[in-house]
């Protein structure tokens, strides 16, 4: 059985006073809810608040972006290394803006995906379409992929108000699981998790959630209002 999870991508917003009333207001809200996985994605500089805030409490921390390599010359990066040193529970790499504003390629995913791996973090790699699962899981051990989640976000879908339709997510997912199964059978594929993201709503979500390959969902724009984003906690719970 996969653990259903959704994720708050804050992005680039909140002050820090901001982040840490929302979490509190969530912590308040959730309880000790096991049966679903909640994670705030933040940008770095609240990390250490939240996770602190969080201690105790079934409420996962997640970083943007990571650096590829732990250590160097590489003002003003963060390292996976100190990601993971400070207790952040897992660091999503790939995302759509990282790939279209900053030139991030497959190629430095899945640097990036291999070193969070080799620190032990656990992994949210985005795609934004089938043909990138491969090169981003590329030198990914079978071990290792127990620590990754795929998340699948079309380009189109981000941020624009205009989600993929359910029978679309589903099927990229079914051939992201399809994949999986390929690079790394069925017992993997099985318990691998995968995400949709893109637009989604408290209307999209109650179908989303149903298909059989969405494990969860990112939310990016109707998780910025916290009552906005625990609604969609709700479906995820309601459905369960
Ligand atoms: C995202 O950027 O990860 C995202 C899912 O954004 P939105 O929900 O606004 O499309």
């Amino acid at each position: 059985m996969r653990k259903p999870i959704i994720i708050a991508n804050w992005k680039m917003n909140f002050l820090r006073d901001q982040a840490n009333l929302y979490v509190k207001k969530l912590i308040k809200k959730l309880g000790n809810k096991e049966n679903i996985e909640v994670g705030i994605a933040s940008q770095d500089l609240f990390l250490t608040d939240l996770i602190k805030l969080t201690e105790n409490t079934p409420i996962s921390i997640v970083a943007q972006n990571a650096h590829l390599e732990n250590f160097g010359p590489f003002t003003g990066e963060t390292s996976p290394k100190a990601l993971a040193n400070v207790g952040v529970d897992y660091v999503m790499l790939g995302h759509f803006e990282r790939r279209e504003l900053f030139n991030e390629t497959n190629s430095t995913v899945n640097l990036k995906v291999r070193t969070a791996l080799n620190n032990g973090m656990d992994v949210i790699v985005d795609v934004e379409e089938l043909e990138q699962v491969a090169p981003v899981l590329e030198g990914v051990s079978e071990e290792q992929m127990q620590q990754i989640i795929i998340g699948f976000e079309p380009t189109f879908a981000i941020g624009t108000g205009m989600s993929a339709s359910t029978k679309g997510a589903e099927d990229v997912a079914e051939q992201i699981r399809k994949t999986v199964r390929k690079l790394y059978g069925s017992d993997v594929a099985d318990s691998t998790r995968i995400l949709y993201g893109g637009s989604v709503n408290r209307d999209n979500l109650k179908s989303l959630i149903k298909q059989k390959d969405i494990d969860g969902v990112l939310v990016g724009k109707a998780a910025l209002d916290f009552q906005s984003f625990w609604e969609l906690v709700e479906i995820i719970e309601n459905s369960l």
